[in-house]
């Protein structure tokens, strides 16, 4: 599918939502990103590899990646997830894969965040991350609101920092809440467990209203600008981006890179089918 989108041109679509093929070419981008006041996290794009050789070279990428941010000079840190190095194919060498990366970006003082993907990787995200978090304090991850489980998870990663979603895959009723209602209020119960607990929280949304709730809460329980994130995609909401950002809050952009862009667009469009009829668009008026 990745092959016949490119050959198919959606990338002109898809150059909304990803900064650009090459490290150079993402580097560039969040320069300008830095420069408005945005911090980002950049994702070397790729997930669900078939070999131990894709694996490496996907944790390649990501030390590559890391080096460029420091060589650069700019405000970034990285965002991964562990099917991309080889967590579907052998769970040690993705372990030996996350350490070689958490090593790199210790040596610069940097933050590496673990997506969190469909269900189910969910469970073994969560027992790799605690592993590295022995070793390593420079790691965190996602916990997503639509699954029932993420309160009791939130419980058990009092003090790592996470990052807060609603969550983007297609879930079983088993394991999610179905209705958006739900969704949202789950994510406003987590946000607030999380932040009240002292613990370093990333509210990564586009939703105004969750994003108003965050602020109310953290005015209310005192919660200092240093202990808090909001987070936004690249391409989404660019100008609710500025304008926190402006508000004095941190804003972190998330940045994604590379060619392996299709799965990640696909995510993108399936949220908002207004997206579809902007990428038609940008393939007709070129
Ligand atoms: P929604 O209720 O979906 O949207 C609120 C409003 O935001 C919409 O009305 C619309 O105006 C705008 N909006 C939302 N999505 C789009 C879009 N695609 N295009 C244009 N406008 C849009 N999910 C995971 O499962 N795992 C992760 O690791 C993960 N990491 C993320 C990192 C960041 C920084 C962000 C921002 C999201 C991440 N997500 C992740 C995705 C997340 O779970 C949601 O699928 C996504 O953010 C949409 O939900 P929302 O909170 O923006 O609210």
């Amino acid at each position: 599918m990745n092959r016949a989108a490119k050959k198919w041109g959606l990338r002109y679509g898809a150059s909304r939502f990803v900064a650009g093929e090459t490290i150079r070419e993402a580097i560039s981008k969040v320069k300008e990103l830095n420069a408005q006041g945005l911090a980002c996290t950049l994702d070397h794009l790729g997930e669900f590899v078939r070999s131990r050789e894709e694996a490496i070279e996907s944790a390649d990428y990501c030390i590559k990646t890391l080096n460029a941010i420091h060589q650069a000079g700019v405000d970034s840190n990285l965002s991964l997830k562990l099917t991309q190095l080889g967590l579907d194919i052998d769970a040690t060498m993705c372990h030996e894969n996350m350490c070689r990366i958490l090593e790199c970006a210790k040596q610069y003082s940097n933050f590496v965040r673990i997506d969190m993907e469909d269900y189910s990787h969910c469970q073994q995200t969560l027992t790799m991350l605690h592993e590295l978090r022995k070793e390593y304090d420079n790691v965190g991850t996602v916990i997503q609101a639509y699954l029932y489980r993420s309160e009791s998870d939130i419980k058990a990663l009092q003090n790592v920092p996470l990052r807060l979603v609603k969550g983007a895959y297609k879930e079983s009723p088993k394991v999610a809440y179905p209705a958006k209602r739900d969704v949202d209020n789950n994510y406003k119960r987590i946000i607030k467990q999380h932040l009240v607990s002292g613990s370093y929280t990333a509210v990564a949304t586009h939703d105004e209203h969750i994003i108003d709730y965050t602020k109310r809460l953290v005015s209310k329980y005192d919660i200092p600008h240093t202990r808090f994130e909001f987070q936004m995609l690249y391409g989404i909401r660019t100008q609710l981006q500025l304008s926190l950002a402006q508000e004095g809050y941190k804003m972190r952009v998330y940045v994604p890179y590379g060619n392996d862009w299709y799965a990640y667009f696909m995510r993108r469009l399936a949220e908002r089918p207004a997206n579809v009829a902007f990428v038609l668009k940008s393939m007709v008026i070129k």
